[in-house]
């Protein structure tokens, strides 16, 4: 078998960083991966941590996405260092985004229009690597080349900012409409800079300092912060329109308090989106004379569709968006243990992008 490009590589091999379990992700030499048809290597320049990640790592696994051990990552860009036989459109050389999934496009919830939930979504993980093999069906669907004028830190923020994009399109939100987030993490920060771009009046639950800072760099015009108040609930309540509460909440916490808190700082008629995912077998309690009486219209979306993929790449590339200010810091490969660990303490870091070696 030739090895074209990489010759430099002894023995076909590459850095990357393998998921073992519960805090346990160990840097190995492991073999660079072999293409199969419709298949294209990208040669890894930038892999950013995910809130995601930070939770898989925590926890040693995720139930629809990775399974260890695994190769580990998801969030990347890069230039194709090889192309496997019979891929159309695309080049070695040429810089590239390519997503963490595709859908199959044949299956019930693919006929449905709701390919996020496709019964054979296929994942792809393997970004804290030098190299990554990206699949025929991810190739076809969702690997976007990059324009000379976006960087491979903004492009690699494609996959965060189309599942925020569909997160708020399907509250239904409003140019004008209050929009309450809940969370202080990339993705709630992502919701906050967002709804503003698009004309809302953003508040912003948060728990830390470097959150609240965090938060009105994105364009909140509120925010509370949990540890000051009394109660939160009251507080984002006062700060709403005839203090009925916002007109769409997002959750974007992931826990199951939060879920209760959104149900309440939401207003008669408006709408919630659990967007964050709770560790699985959790339970949240409902009071169903309000969600009934105050028709409360809940929602819970997750991940991205390659429509979602491309509205989020346009904003990127007409600079609408500015995603390097979400990127607070820079790490090489070898050092993830460390990165990630620090991340669990939620000190401050909003993404780090981290850089293979040669
Ligand atoms: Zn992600
Ligand atoms: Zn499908």
């Amino acid at each position: 078998m030739e090895r074209r490009g990489r010759k430099q590589d002894v023995n076909g091999e590459m850095t990357a960083a393998v998921l073992y379990g519960e805090e346990d992700v160990r840097i190995e030499r492991v073999p660079i991966p072999q293409l199969g048809d419709g298949e294209v290597l990208i040669k890894v320049q930038v892999a950013l941590t995910c809130g995601t990640d930070v939770k898989v790592y925590q926890r040693g696994y995720h139930a629809r996405m990775i399974v260890p051990p695994a190769l580990f990552g998801h969030e990347l860009a890069g230039f194709i260092e090889e192309v496997g036989p019979g891929v159309r459109g695309f080049k070695k050389g040429d810089r590239v985004v390519a997503l963490n999934s595709a859908p199959c496009q044949m299956c019930f919830y693919c006929s449905k229009h709701q390919p996020n939930l496709c019964e054979d979504l296929l994942f792809n993980n393997g970004a804290y690597a030098e190299y990554i093999r990206i699949p025929k069906r991810i190739v076809e669907m969702n690997m976007l080349a990059i324009p000379s004028t976006v960087s491979y830190e903004d492009a690699a923020m494609v996959e965060p900012l189309a599942c925020v994009l569909r997160g708020l399109h399907e509250t239904g939100v409003e140019i004008g409409d209050t929009v309450v987030v809940i969370g202080g993490g990339p993705i709630g920060l992502m919701f906050v800079q967002v709804a503003k771009a698009i004309g809302c009046h953003v508040v912003a639950v948060v728990k830390r300092d470097s959150q609240v800072t965090a938060a009105r760099n994105m364009g909140a015009h509120d925010v509370v912060q949990i540890t000051q108040v009394e109660d939160p609930i009251d507080a984002v309540r006062m700060l709403s329109r005839g203090k009925r509460g916002g007109d769409v909440v997002i959750e974007a916490v992931g826990r199951p308090e939060a879920w209760q808190w959104a149900i309440e700082m939401v207003r008669k008629g408006g709408t919630v989106n659990f967007f964050g995912g709770c560790a699985s077998g959790s339970k949240v309690q409902l009071d169903t004379d309000r969600l009934h009486y105050s028709e409360i219209t809940l929602k819970a979306t997750f991940h991205h569709t390659p429509e979602t993929v491309r509205k989020a790449f346009a904003l990127i590339t007409e600079k609408k968006i500015r995603p390097t200010d979400y990127i607070t810091g820079e790490a090489p490969l070898s050092r993830l243990q460390q990165v990630l660990h620090h991340m669990l303490d939620r000190n401050g870091d909003i993404k780090t992008a981290i850089i293979p070696g040669d």
